[in-house]
């Protein structure tokens, strides 16, 4: 596109109304005026503040970030001076009225209402946490987290009360960051979460060391049981929390972290079209049921780039791409969204844990575009970087596969170092449609104190490839259990003196070749090892010599995940 071309599309003065000014909305108008010197551009604002950093808030709770003023990222002066964009705080957009193009803007503070008019209007109205209605939800003591308000209030709590106990609801990503931020406090920390494990977007097996490491760190884990109410313990201070199976924990404060709901009242009662997971309907050039209207971030219903299905993903990478990428198209670009595969990270304590892409829950209750998908999985557990040096510290990653050509479809890693850089080589190999072949070649950067020369990534890339093309097929640890072929266990003696699956036979790598008479050709034969790979060896040479043998994928380090969990 020549200057000439942009100028075309610039013509006039377009009014650009933005309604939420923090991600989307911020990253919206910021990016339109990078588009436009001419248009006229303002963010409304419910809240105090304009492009503040929510994703800080659990560290704000935790002390980590001890100055409030960091989290504001911009203010109104800045957006003014730096770009020519207008913000009004504490302004409220109410209503759309679609056919004249305007908004309805009500002042919260001074009550005063009033409209505006617009050529383009952008929904960046964000979520809300969800709150049910379940008896004493409104009791002091109760928070959600989502704004600087509510974090200041939570610490006000927490040091006026001298917070000691707490109970968070829901074990996702705000939970748990927040939960390690309690603990960090002094607080004791129960976490009531309704399903059987936490963090509910990733496999169970891959939950199960955070789970570990919850416990290690003193949190209390309650899994598989929702709250059925809160009440005002008789001492006046402590809440006590029930839950559905009539468990009871007294507490001095509650989190309420169980999701957010997309804010879709605007669009809703303006008609505009609503998902069917209720988020606002948009389609690939993030504009709504309205031509007029664009909507962004936590509050749209996107395309899941990996199975097709429309998808509600709150998080903060795409509300600021679909924000620029409005802006695009407004001001006359042909930009569309790609779809969300729902890459995200989380520390909880000592360890990370990462996902991008289907989880195998996912793959196995929807398939692809609504139809089963024939997929594999490959688990293995290298070193972050070379294990020479000093310092290596093991990742647990989960690679997920179609089998019919190798398409990469999802991944998951947890570990202490470098999982979150594995997950977004992998998170953008999946973006570009790309294999485990791809993963086998892709040329990653390599010193011993990063990587190894054939990286984790590399690794994930081979074992899954080798599955493919039907060199080293695996088997899991539920096929393994109970089946009728021969586990062999091919450690050193005293590794497997140390525990091993009941019934599996012990022949160590080292003499398998000798000892290779000793097995059976009429049976199958699942090897396993430490974490997989003398066991690839191991399976890899009896194939050859034409014993029908497949590796356990992840080996004895991968058992106790899986033997945690079902469907793995
Ligand atoms: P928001 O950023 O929520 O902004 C919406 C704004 O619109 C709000 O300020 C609201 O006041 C305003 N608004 C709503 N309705 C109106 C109206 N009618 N008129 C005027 N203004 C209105 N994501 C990650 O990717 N990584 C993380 O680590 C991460 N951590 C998080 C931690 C916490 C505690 C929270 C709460 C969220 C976290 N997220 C994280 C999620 C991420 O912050 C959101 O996905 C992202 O902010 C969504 O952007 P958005 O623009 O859609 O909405």
């Amino acid at each position: 596109m020549t200057p000439n071309d942009e100028q075309k599309h610039l013509s006039g003065r377009p009014r650009i109304l933005v309604v939420g000014g923090v991600a989307g909305g911020a990253s919206c108008a910021a990016r339109a005026r990078r588009l436009s010197e001419d248009a006229e551009i303002i963010i409304f604002e419910r809240g105090p503040y304009v492009s503040f950093a929510n994703c800080g808030l659990p560290y704000y709770v935790g002390d980590v970030i001890t100055d409030e003023r960091s989290l504001l990222m911009a203010t109104p002066e800045l957006f003014k001076r730096r770009f020519n964009i207008e913000v009004r705080l504490q302004t409220e957009v109410r209503a759309i009225d679609r056919a004249k193009q305007e908004i309805e803007v009500k002042n919260v503070v001074t009550g005063d209402v009033y409209r505006e008019s617009y050529d383009a209007l952008v929904l960046a109205p964000g979520s809300a946490p969800i709150r049910p209605p379940l008896p004493g939800i409104d009791l002091p003591g109760i928070f959600t987290l989502r704004t600087i308000p509510d974090s200041r209030q939570m610490k006000q709590w927490i040091t006026e009360r001298k917070v000691e106990k707490a109970v968070v609801v829901g074990g996702g990503f705000i939970g748990l960051e927040t939960t390690e931020n309690l603990v960090r406090r002094g607080i004791s920390v129960t976490i009531i979460e309704m399903l059987p494990q936490v963090m509910p977007p990733i496999d169970p097996e891959i939950a199960a060391p955070i789970q570990e490491h919850l416990a290690a760190n003193g949190v209390a884990l309650h899994l598989s049981d929702g709250v059925a109410k809160f009440e005002q313990n008789p001492d006046g201070h402590t809440i006590a929390v029930t839950t559905k199976s009539g468990a009871s924990f007294s507490c001095d404060m509650v989190l309420l972290a169980i999701g957010v709901r997309p804010e879709t009242t605007l669009a809703r009662e303006a008609g505009l079209e609503i998902g069917q997971l209720g988020g606002i309907r948009v389609y690939d050039h993030m504009r709504t049921s309205d031509e007029r209207i664009w909507a962004v971030g936590d509050a749209v219903e996107v395309r899941d780039f990996v199975t097709g299905d429309w998808s509600l993903i709150p998080l903060a990478g795409p509300a600021n791409r679909q924000g620029r990428i409005a802006a695009d198209v407004i001001l006359g670009r042909d930009a569309k969204f790609r779809g969300v595969q729902g890459t995200a990270v989380c520390k909880v304590f000592d360890i990370t844990v990462a996902a991008t892409g289907a989880s195998e829950k996912t793959l196995q209750r929807r398939g692809i575009g609504g139809q089963p998908v024939q997929y594999e999985k490959v688990f293995l557990h290298p070193g972050h970087h070379a294990n020479y040096y000093p310092g290596a510290k093991p990742i647990t990653i989960k690679l997920i596969f179609a089998t019919k050509d190798g398409r990469i479809l999802g991944a998951q890693a947890v570990g202490e170092e470098g999982v979150e850089k594995r997950i977004d080589a992998i998170a953008m190999a999946i973006q570009r449609g790309s294999t485990v072949f791809d993963l086998e070649e892709a040329e990653l950067c390599y010193a011993p104190q990063f990587g190894t020369a054939k990286d984790p990534v590399n690794m994930a890339g081979m074992i899954a490839a080798n599955v493919v093309r039907g060199d080293a097929p695996v088997a899991h640890w539920k096929d393994a259990i109970g089946s009728p072929a021969l586990i062999l266990d091919v450690r050193e003696p005293g590794e497997f003196k140390m525990g091993h699956l009941e019934g599996s036979v012990n022949i160590p790598l080292n003499t398998l070749r000798e000892r290779m008479n000793e097995l059976p050709r009429d049976r199958e034969i699942l090897a396993y090892c430490a974490v997989g790979q003398r066991s690839y060896y191991a399976a890899r040479a009896l194939r050859l010599k034409g014993f029908n043998a497949r590796n356990i994928s992840g080996g004895m380090r991968s058992y106790g995940a899986q033997r945690q969990t079902k469907g793995s």
